[in-house]
């Protein structure tokens, strides 16, 4: 890449801002450089009140030991208030020591503002992929963005770019999913929206590209386990999110905690300095995830002392550790410095990067909470966007003989460990890192059972649950057949409760017995019933799926999750969520959808085997609607794409049934040969359209030879000559790629 490429891959830092890092890098010591690359979590610098500083551990942190950043909260969020007291008197410290470098705080905005109470929540990315809808993920972004800023932060640890291709990870919910384009395009749309008009802006905050590389990729699926990763797999699956999120301009990155063949990532120079640096161009700040440089001594075991695994993880590329909790990494570095096993212009890199960030966002300018920033939080509208991305999350998965929607004057029972449950509609991340601690959301949160009795009238709608997912009411099968009598179907919501990280650890996909004993005694009454699955990733539902008249999949999507779901299921909203994953059938039937022509099987040896390699519950993008969509007309603008010529596919689409609906148009390439057996099928666009009943609209599709670009055996990215195949909905044509 041409260095003014570079320079703009790097930000909108001016030519002032880099005068003024350069001026501070001459005059600073090895201890205010080294204080710079070190980050503390507030518990460090607080007292054991929530919020509330500690004025000696304070001047510890920033005077004695120069910490150039803090993050995190203590035990649960804050006022937007609270934090910008917080924030204020951290600037205050550090404008009393002699160079007076603000400190850049960073907190971790996954799905909204996680840490401010009363920010506005919206669907986990799981289920914004759902809704296939770039300007709402940009306009979520833009909110997470203000509410941070309106927090006095102006650096937010978000967006995932992990790829979701292994579903009992943990994590899972915070993908994208398992497709590479979605992930790709949906991470650019965060970090453009959250580092929109420049970071001096106080609507935007920097962004933190994470976890890189492969995090979700952990054989088992237990977090931060080993990933043993070809390289050929790895370029494709799991890097071009991060290779178009720099390109995109994403100021700072995260290391992905775990090993990948045997190498931790912290310790890899081949990926943080060779790749990162030297191929994507990456010139921005890369952090340490918690903890990780001395987990390469005590964890992974390839330092074999704790300096040497801060020498290897700084020589590798590591600009900031996040220590968090001691200083150890401040005093380990300098020694390594003093015996020459780091350099000088290392340290120089690292801080000067950091120091750029800092003016970058504005702090040299000014490093307190601005009063335009607090201005722009919780206000009205962001309930409304919550509610429409929650809408366009809800994926219909089941519906038998038309059952949905419910309708009006039906008596209902509610049931099940997710109805009266707010953390089960949340998730991580929310108020708290696990999102259980149901006294932190905002007052007026619905359950299912809120929304539903509002919707239905009270009198309509009756409950067996008891508030809190893990209540022993909400799994007594007998009350719950009691109370069907006078109902005239049962609503059972089922899923998962909120979990972060590790904490959300399972070793069985399968939904646990307790739920699908619900759901056996539901079916047993003769009632009709519905499934509400809430939950972060996909449960194995296959034994009980057939006792369902209808299955709405409802992810965990936020503050307005339990309204969405009953707008859905009273018909008041029609249903336009994709799946993102492929829905697993059983842990044998564990296949992609971008899968190979090869994972067929071509011989039947026994009653299990069918030759389709691809037997997901429900396939990768599917989604019923209450209206239909008819396609037609599939039209190539030529026969041949030459070189680096384009090709315009277009088709035309029908609400033919008879109520308005939006829906996501997705268009798919298949390549019949090339060097390495080609995917069978892959996501190149995607566009969501509104129809109203009747209506028919054409769209159209541009696509150009990166657009079908896939990673050979040398490791390239590469497009190669061939006939491919391309297919809208049930249409498909021809068309072939010449290079000239
Ligand atoms: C997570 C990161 C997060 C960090 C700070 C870690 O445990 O892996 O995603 O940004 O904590 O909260």
């Amino acid at each position: 890449m041409p260095l003014f490429l570079l320079v703009l891959a790097a930000g909108a830092q001016t030519p002032a801002d880099r005068q003024k890092v350069e001026n501070l890098l001459r005059q600073m010591t090895i201890d205010e450089k080294i204080g710079q690359m070190t980050q503390v979590t507030l518990g460090v610098v607080s007292t054991p009140q929530d919020g509330v500083l500690d004025p000696a551990a304070l001047a510890k942190a920033i005077g004695e030991y120069k910490v150039g950043s803090i993050l995190n909260v203590t035990n649960h969020a804050l006022t937007a208030e609270q934090w910008r007291t917080v924030q204020a008197q951290i600037q205050d410290e550090a404008k009393k020591t002699r160079l007076k470098i603000p400190v850049i705080y960073g907190l971790d905005g996954i799905h909204g503002q996680t840490y401010t109470l009363d920010a506005t929540l919206f669907p986990q990315n799981i289920g914004m992929a759902a809704a296939r809808d770039p300007e709402l993920v940009a306009a979520a972004a833009k909110v997470t963005a203000k509410e941070l800023r309106a927090s006095g932060v102006r650096w937010n640890f978000a967006p995932v770019l992990d790829c979701g291709r292994q579903p009992l990870w943990s994590r899972f919910p915070e993908t994208y999913g398992e497709d590479v384009y979605i992930g790709k395009t949906f991470g650019v749309t965060a970090i453009k929206a959250y580092e929109e008009d420049g970071l001096k802006n106080p609507t935007a905050v920097a962004s933190c590209m994470k976890h890189y590389l492969a995090y979700s990729a952990s054989r088992t699926g237990k977090d931060r386990t080993p990933i043993y990763l070809p390289e050929i797999e790895m370029r494709e699956y799991y890097l071009p999110q991060f290779r178009a999120a720099v390109k995109a301009g994403a100021s700072t990155l995260m290391v992905n905690s775990s090993e990948i063949n045997g190498t931790p990532v912290h310790a890899s120079k081949y990926l943080l300095t060779d790749v990162l640096r030297k191929q994507l161009g990456f010139q921005g700040v890369i952090v340490t995830d918690w903890e990780d440089i001395i987990r390469l001594h005590t964890r992974h075991n390839v330092a074999p002392t704790p300096r040497a695994a801060v020498v290897m993880a700084v020589n590798a590329g590591i600009d900031m550790s996040m220590v968090p909790t001691d200083f150890s990494f401040f005093i380990l570095l300098k020694e390594a410095v003093q015996k020459g096993e780091v350099s000088l212009s290392r340290i120089d890199d690292a801080v000067r990067r950091i120091l750029l960030l800092k003016a970058k966002v504005g702090l040299f300018d000014n490093p307190y909470p601005e009063p335009a920033a607090a201005a722009n939080f919780a206000l009205p509208e962001y309930q409304q966007l919550a509610l429409r991305a929650a809408h366009e999350a809800m994926t219909l998965l089941k519906n038998e003989e038309d059952f949905l929607p419910l309708r009006a004057g039906m008596h209902l029972l509610v049931a099940g460990p997710a109805a009266r449950s707010i953390s089960a509609l949340n998730g991580c991340w929310s108020y708290t890192w696990q999102g259980k601690e149901e006294q932190w959301y905002p007052a007026g949160s619905k359950t299912i059972y809120d929304a539903l009795a509002e919707k239905f009238g009270a009198d309509h709608v009756t409950t067996t649950a008891a508030a809190g997912f893990t209540s022993a009411a909400n799994y007594d099968t007998t009350a719950l057949k009691a109370a069907a009598a006078g109902s005239d179907a049962i609503v059972l919501c089922l899923g998962e409760n909120a979990y972060a990280e590790s904490p959300g650890t399972i070793g069985d996909l399968a939904l646990p017995d307790d739920q699908k004993a619900l759901a056996r005694a539901a079916a047993s009454t003769g009632k009709p019933v519905i499934f509400v699955l809430t939950e972060g990733r996909p449960r194995f539902i296959t034994d009980i799926a057939p006792l369902a008249k209808g299955i709405l999949l409802a992810y965990w999507s936020g503050r307005k999750a339990a309204e969405a779901i009953s707008d859905v299921l009273a018909g008041d909203y029609n249903p336009d969520g994709r799946l993102p994953y492929s829905y697993p059938r059983s842990s044998g039937e564990m296949v992609l959808y971008d899968r190979k022509p090869t994972e067929d099987i071509r011989e039947i040896f026994n009653s299990d085997m069918t030759m389709d390699g691809y037997k997901p519950m429900w396939p990768f993008g599917w989604g019923l609607t209450y209206t239909h969509f008819d396609y037609s007309d599939l039209r190539l603008s030529s026969a041949v794409l030459s070189g680096a010529g384009k090709l315009t596919v277009s088709v035309t689409v029908k609400n033919s049934g008879s109520r308005d609906g939006k829906h996501t148009v997705e268009l798919y390439t298949r390549q019949h040969y090339a060097s390495i057996t080609p995917n069978m099928r892959r996501l190149r666009a995607f566009k969501k359209i509104f129809l109203k009943a009747g209506d028919s609209q054409t769209v159209s599709f541009t696509l150009d030879r990166d657009d079908l670009a896939f990673v050979n055996a040398a490791q390239k990215t590469v497009t190669e000559p061939g006939d491919f195949d391309v297919y809208i909905g049930n249409r498909k044509a021809g068309f072939s790629y010449k290079a000239q």
